[in-house]
Parts: C-alpha cells; sequence; structure tokens
C-alpha cells in the first residue's frame, strides 16, 4: 500500500515514490542549541518521528540526518541580530562550546523520553565549516554571490522562481521588504551565506575563509551537510511550518544555484503547538520543556496527545487536554496488561478463563479475521498523510472488540506501537508476586468454603502487599494497585 504525504511544493496530497527503491533520504531541521527545547519544538521532532516510523512501517530502509545548529542562527531568523549561541553564552557566562554541549545533550535526552527514534546521522554545523565555505564557493564561481560590507550575499533575482515553496508572490516580497535590512542588499529577499566579523570584534565562534573571518549563515549548514549526507537530491526534508517562508527557502536557493536541483522531492511541514492559545517559542523565554512537565506527567502523555491531532493542524495544549491524555493512555497501559495476562503469567486465573468460556476453535477463524481488517485500516490511516488521530481511533476499536482474541490484541498493540511509539512493549503482564498469588489461591479455597471473614482477611493482606483482587465472571483476578505513570 502505498504511503501518501502532503507536499508543501505542489500544495497537494502526493504518493511516495522514493529516488531508489526500498530507501529514503530524509533530512529534518534540528534545533538551535542555545537553550532548552520547547514542547513546540519537541512536537516538530515527534511528527518526524512519526513520518520515520511511517516509513519503516512500510518495509523502508531510512536514512535519517539530523542537525544540530550550534552557530550563525541569528535573532531576528534573518540576517540582523545577534548569534543566539553568542547572546546565551554571554548571558548564562559560558562558552559557545559549553552552551552547545550541554543543550545538545538536554535535547537528546528529552528526545529519548518521548520515544523519539535516533537519526541514522546528527551533523552540528560548526563540524562542516569547511563543507560549507566549499558551498559558498561554488555559489560564487556560479554567478550567485555578492559581497556587502558586512558579508557574502545570495542574489535572490538570479533565480526564476525564487521563493516557490512558499509562494512568495508580490504579496509576500513586500512583507519581506518590511522587516528589518541589511543596509546594501541588492533584493529583500537576499540572504547572507558568509557573515564577516566586524574589525575590532572577537567573535568566540568565528573562521577563516576566503573572504575574511567570520562564520555561516544559517540555511547554509543544512543545504552543505544534506548534501555530503544524503547527496544532491534526497526524498523528504522535513520541519516546521514556520521554516517555509525563510530557511526552507533559501535551501532550495543554495541547492539550485549550486547543482540545479531542488535538494528534495516532497517537502513536509509540521504546525505549530500552542499553549492554551499562545504561540510558544524558546526565544520568549516563558517555554514549557519536558522536564517542567515530567514532575506532573510521564513525557510519553505528551506523545500520546500530539497523536490526537493532525500534524498539519495546529494544536492547542492545555492541562486538561493533558489530563486526559494521562487517562487514556493508563487504560492503554492497563489493556496491555491485561491482554498478557490474560495470554501468559497468571496461568492460575487463565486456566480458569478458558474452562469457564470454552474457549478456543470457533473463534479463531474470527478473530483472523478482524485481525487482518484491523492491520489494513491502521496501515491505511498512518498512510493517508499520517492521519495519527484516525489510527489512535482505531486502536480503541480494536481494544474493546468483543470477536477479538486478548491475543491478538496483544499483537496488534505491539506492531501498531513500532508507528505510535507509546512504550506498550515496554509493559509487563502484572504479573504478581509469588506471596501475592499463593495469598489469592489460600483466599479462593476459603471462599469456596464460605469462610468469609478469614477470605477478606486475606484481600486485604493482598492489598498491603499492592495488589487488588477482582472478582470478575470468570474467576479472581489480581492486578496492581497503582500504575506508575
Ligand atoms: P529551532 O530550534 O527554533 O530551529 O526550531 C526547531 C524546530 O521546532 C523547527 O522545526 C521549528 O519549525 C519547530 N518549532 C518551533 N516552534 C514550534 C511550535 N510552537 N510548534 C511546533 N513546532 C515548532
Ligand atoms: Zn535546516
Amino acid at each position: 500500500m502505498a504511503v501518501k504525504l502532503f507536499n508543501t511544493l505542489s500544495r497537494k496530497k502526493e504518493t511516495f515514490k522514493p529516488l531508489r527503491p526500498g530507501r529514503v533520504g530524509f533530512y529534518a531541521c534540528g534545533p538551535t542549541v542555545y537553550w532548552y527545547a520547547h514542547l513546540g519544538n519537541m512536537r516538530a521532532y515527534l511528527f518526524e518521528d512519526i513520518l520515520r516510523r511511517t516509513l519503516e512501517y512500510n518495509g523502508y530502509k531510512v536514512r535519517h540526518v539530523m542537525n544540530f545548529t550550534d552557530v550563525g542562527h541569528l535573532t531576528s531568523d534573518q540576517d540582523t541580530g545577534e548569534d543566539k549561541i553568542e547572546k546565551s553564552a554571554k548571558q548564562e557566562g559560558k562558552t559557545a562550546k559549553e552552551i552547545t554541549n550541554f543543550y545538545t545533550a538536554a535535547f537528546k535526552k528529552d528526545a529519548a523520553l518521548l520515544n523519539i527514534k535516533k537519526p541514522t546521522i546528527y551533523a552540528k554545523a560548526t563540524d562542516h565549516i569547511k563543507e560549507q565555505i566549499e558551498l559558498v564557493k561554488l555559489l560564487e564561481k556560479k554567478g550567485f554571490t555578492y559581497k556587502i560590507y558586512d558579508g557574502i550575499y545570495f542574489d535572490t533575482s538570479r533565480l526564476k522562481d525564487y521563493g516557490k515553496l512558499a509562494r512568495l508572490d508580490a504579496e509576500g516580497l513586500k512583507a519581506g521588504a518590511r522587516v528589518e535590512q541589511v543596509h546594501g542588499k541588492k533584493h529583500p529577499t537576499d540572504f547572507a551565506l558568509w557573515k564577516l566579523t566586524p574589525a575590532g570584534v572577537k567573535r568566540q565562534q568565528e573562521w577563516d575563509s576566503p573572504w575574511g573571518r567570520g562564520f555561516p549563515g544559517w540555511h547554509l549548514e543544512c543545504s552543505a551537510m544534506s548534501q555530503k549526507y544524503l547527496g544532491e537530491q534526497f526524498d523528504i526534508h522535513a520541519g516546521g511550518v514556520d521554516h517555509i517562508n525563510i530557511h526552507h527557502t533559501n535551501e532550495i536557493a543554495q541547492s539550485e544555484g549550486a547543482y540545479g536541483k531542488n535538494p528534495a522531492r516532497y517537502w513536509i511541514h509540521g504546525e505549530f503547538l500552542l499553549i492554551d492559545g499562545d504561540k510558544i517559542s524558546k526565544s520568549a523565554g516563558d517555554d514549557i520543556t519536558v522536564e517542567k512537565i515530567a514532575n506532573r506527567f510521564s513525557p510519553l502523555v505528551f506523545r500520546y496527545l500530539v497523536l490526537t491531532a493532525h500534524y498539519r493542524s495546529q494544536m492547542n495544549l492545555t492541562w486538561e487536554s493533558m489530563e486526559a491524555s494521562q487517562t487514556a493512555l493508563n487504560n492503554l497501559y492497563q489493556k496491555m496488561r491485561d491482554f498478557l495476562d490474560e495470554t501468559s503469567g497468571q496461568q492460575w486465573w487463565l486456566k480458569r478463563l478458558v474452562k469457564n468460556l470454552g474457549l478456543a476453535g470457533k473463534q479463531t477463524q474470527a478473530t483472523f479475521k478482524k485481525y487482518t481488517k484491523y492491520e489494513k485500516q491502521f496501515l491505511e490511516a498512518i498512510n493517508d498523510d499520517l492521519d495519527t488521530p484516525k489510527a489512535l481511533g482505531l486502536v480503541w476499536l480494536m481494544v474493546a472488540d468483543q470477536e477479538l482474541a486478548s491475543d491478538a490484541k496483544k499483537q496488534l498493540l505491539l506492531k501498531f506501537d513500532r508507528v505510535l511509539g507509546l512504550g506498550l512493549d515496554k509493559i509487563k503482564s502484572a504479573n504478581p508476586p509469588s506471596l501475592v498469588k499463593k495469598l489469592a489461591s489460600r483466599r479462593e479455597e476459603l471462599r469456596q468454603q464460605k469462610q468469609w471473614l478469614n477470605a477478606d482477611a486475606l484481600r486485604a493482606q493482598i492489598e498491603q502487599e499492592g495488589w487488588l483482587v477482582e472478582d470478575t465472571p470468570y474467576g479472581p483476578k489480581l492486578v496492581e494497585k497503582k500504575i506508575k505513570l
């Protein structure tokens, strides 16, 4: 079954066709490591993780490259303002390297807590200065650059369709012209490839180049590193919607100038996360991070919440929505435990269940049909431009389906979780300690003998051990008193 993805280039859902059969070259713009990534940033990485997992679920081998911007990203997202890293280093009284190392490690930790798969390759901008200088040299040779007092700029008028990704029309360009401009730039959309360190200034991070001492422009690193690790053209480039107008538009300009090709065939963008209606941005300082929610919620609760909205819709984060996600995830974990218990572990309880229900045989065929149906519907949902809300809906329909055996439910949950990444594979059968099992059997004997008081005393003892006895129509069942979430 084909994967369909909404391509920002065409503004259409397209059937994904890789350049090389069975393989996907995938580049995702990574964080600027001057501060913690906020939950909005993490929504972008979660969407990219779902995209990658969906491709893998479909059997593709994905080469996933992500950069760390550790130099060159200015506070304006344009060519004015301070370098975010140098500014943060000054504020915290640390070196630029200390800052970038610290926030790179913090990002990796947060991504792991959200079950985001590690990219195949992490690439730092400062480790690729040589490649970036080579790219500017190539653009210079092809006549796409000019020099002004503060750097080397890309002449966007040299490309006939500059701005096609953003559909920058006359209006868009006028809007661009309103932002603070660097004096001497030929066109408002021209952008810096190499910024020169002004005379008398010493930056913490600066390098020699054929044009003078300085540092690379923000867009340059992604073009240089994607070309190095994925080639002049690769399959998918992803990021947040805020990258469409400037960053990705300029990456396309650089690659088209240098290699005559749009670097990626599919440009996929994730919408913003809002907090109670406000846009969160880490430069505003009022950010909410994985660490900050961790004392109230498991980070995977946020992952669950993100899955409840389509990646191309804005989503609002409220404490109520987090609490609702917590309840839902908790219930899903409990279901998973039940299915595990019913198919292994608590043999004493399972035997009774099988006996009481007269299971097996008849059910097998119906289950098999249903299993295939859910498998197909789930694949259809995620392959339809990553429709995770629909996929989650199916999960709940499936777990509640009376005609599906627990074993099939368990298998399907584990399979679907390869895409959802909710940690269902970590759930253990609620296998009670042998003392608790012994107490439960003894209590059951006492109940059979109608010694209710003694049986109740044992129930209290079982509770003290952290377990509850639920009397079900099929016999008693032990459940853990509290699920840690
Ligand atoms: P940055 O570290 O600012 O370069 O941003 C890292 C990623 O997060 C980029 O892909 C941005 O598009 C994305 N992003 C930034 N803010 C938000 C937000 N509020 N919601 C979703 N994605 C965001
Ligand atoms: Zn980028």
